[in-house]
């Protein structure tokens, strides 16, 4: 059995809480590993380690911190099918997804690189007579980052190379279901010249999660998961002092009206619904056909779904691997028999998909047609290979149904008509939008996040919001002067 150890201080360090977790392989089913669990005293002492270096690491040249990065790029994208294998080994995501992430991750170093020009701040000369002004961003200390088991590479990523790059020491709590992809990283970066401390993994649940969040040497507090835990963190976290941005679950819908491409939008439909098993937070799982499309649209989905071949991720030809856990499959199937059981039209039912591995924790694709906004399929994120099709009469109505579900990370519209999309992009309540693109996930010199339950916080992630999260304003009012003019002045300084 594989034992999967922090990374405090530079180098592996064994657990000593005595609590460890399991991890799996989901297309086996099988327990390949067992990770160490960090209780408040392991928390403490990887903060105290990250504090010291933070203290160095800020003072570092930011030519010095950018030949860091640069280097660390380097190393990364040549660890691409090694770091992919290790995430569809533990995730069940198939080779070219895994692959995916680590190149969209990548992205996010490569923005850090520019770390001079992002850190740049302003200059106003002669605000008042002889005074100048500027304005400087400096790091925040140590910042704590808490991650998904779902991109276990891309979402640390998102969050390390702006932090580390800004000039903090970031300590990482990884999701226990999939930690090994963290402890490659850090291992990379070691390689690429970061200090030790600088970038930390103390792997746990919900007790080193709490650690953090109350740790008065923690001054930020970065995470990504589902809703209930996004709100409790950024309650904590915030309630102790902290600066946090909470990015949550997700509902995404792809409006297609009734001038769209048929084709296209039945590609994207699959490729965003059932990619990753669904398993994304920007996954498409409500489809809204308007108008007449909707026959057509559902027959064109219906006949591409045999060709979503189902496997172990890690097998050449496999489209879709298998869920994270046997749990959330049951979870998943227990959706698909409550949408059937409320009414919805099951076009296609995943578990009694045929040719399924016997092993392993599978489920085939599910399609439910008629589904409408009372149905649990529709109300709760299911994060499974379940798509459901809602009708609807006119473009309003569609727009509606968007605006007035709890979430809004990302949404689609999918159109001939560029007044329609530009209208859409206009009216709707979600933080990224796709105009014929189902999965929007913004380049890395934008930022990332949602509206409404999927992000708590005011800031999004990576990008200009990263830099600007990762670090804090100060601005400095300065004269220099001629020891001739000085004189006593008790009044309220003013400019003019
Ligand atoms: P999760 O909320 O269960 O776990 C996320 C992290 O929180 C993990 O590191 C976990 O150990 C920790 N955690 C879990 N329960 C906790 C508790 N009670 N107290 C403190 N910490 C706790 O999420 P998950 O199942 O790992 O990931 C899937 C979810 O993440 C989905 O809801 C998905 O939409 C969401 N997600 C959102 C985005 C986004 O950008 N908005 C991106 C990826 C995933």
């Amino acid at each position: 059995m594989i034992h999967i150890a922090h990374w405090i201080g530079g180098a592996e360090r064994a657990g000593e809480s005595g609590r460890v977790g399991p991890v799996f392989n989901p297309a086996t089913g099988e327990q390949i590993a067992e990770v160490d669990l960090a209780g408040a005293g392991e928390v403490d002492s990887a903060v105290a380690i990250a504090k010291r270096a933070a203290k160095q690491w800020r003072a570092a040249s930011l030519s010095k911190r950018s030949a860091v990065l640069f280097k660390f790029r380097e190393l990364l994208a040549a660890s691409v099918d090694e770091l992919a294998a290790i995430v569809t080994t533990e995730h069940g995501k198939v080779l070219a997804d895994a692959a995916g992430e680590i190149a969209r991750g990548l992205e996010n170093v490569e923005f850090a690189t520019g770390i001079p020009h992002l850190m740049k701040g302003s200059f106003s000369e002669q605000a008042a007579a002889g005074v100048d002004v500027y304005s400087i961003r400096q790091p925040l200390g140590v910042v704590a980052g808490v991650t998904p088991f779902n991109f276990p590479t891309m979402v640390p990523l998102w969050m390390c190379a702006t932090a580390i790059a800004a000039g903090n020491a970031f300590v990482l709590k990884p999701s226990e279901k999939d930690p090994s992809a963290s402890l490659f990283l850090a291992r990379l970066w070691k390689e690429a010249g970061l200090p030790e401390g600088v970038f930390t993994v103390v792997n746990g649940d919900k007790e080193a999660v709490d650690a953090l969040l109350t740790h008065p040497d923690i001054a930020a507090v970065s995470f990504v998961g589902s809703t209930p835990i996004a709100k409790y963190i950024y309650e904590t976290g915030t309630a102790h002092g902290k600066r946090v941005q909470a990015l949550g679950g997700a509902k995404n819908h792809m409006i297609v009206l009734p001038d769209a491409e048929l084709d296209a939008a039945a590609d994207a439909a699959i490729s965003a619904g059932y990619g990753a098993a669904g398993e994304r937070c920007m996954a498409i799982s409500v489809v809204v056909a308007v108008g007449e499309i909707a026959d057509p649209l559902v027959e064109a989905i219906k006949a591409r779904l045999p060709k979503v071949k189902i496997g172990n991720g890690a097998d050449a030809g496999v489209d879709m691997g298998p869920l994270i856990s046997a749990q959330h499959r049951d979870k998943v199937a227990g959706y698909i028999a409550a949408g059937a059981a409320q009414g919805a039209t099951v076009v296609a039912d995943g578990r009694k998909a045929e040719g399924l591995p016997a092993e392993g924790f599978f489920l085939g694709t599910t399609l439910l047609d008629n589904v409408t906004p009372e149905m649990t399929v529709y109300t709760d994120e299911i994060f499974g290979p379940v798509l459901s099709i809602v009708r609807v009469g006119t473009y309003a109505e569609a727009v509606q149904l968007v605006n007035d579900n709890e979430y809004g990370n990302g949404t689609a519209i999918f159109t001939r008509d560029g007044g329609a999309a530009r209208q859409f992009q206009f009216d709707v309540d979600a933080g990224m939008v796709g105009v014929n693109v189902p999965i929007p996930v913004p380049v890395a010199y934008y930022s990332f996040g949602g509206w409404k339950a999927s992000l708590f916080g005011d800031s999004h992630m990576y990008g200009p919001d990263g830099i600007h999260f990762f670090t804090r304003g100060k601005v400095v009012t300065s004269r220099w002067p001629d020891p001739g003019t000085s004189a006593i002045d008790l009044g309220f300084p003013q400019t003019r």
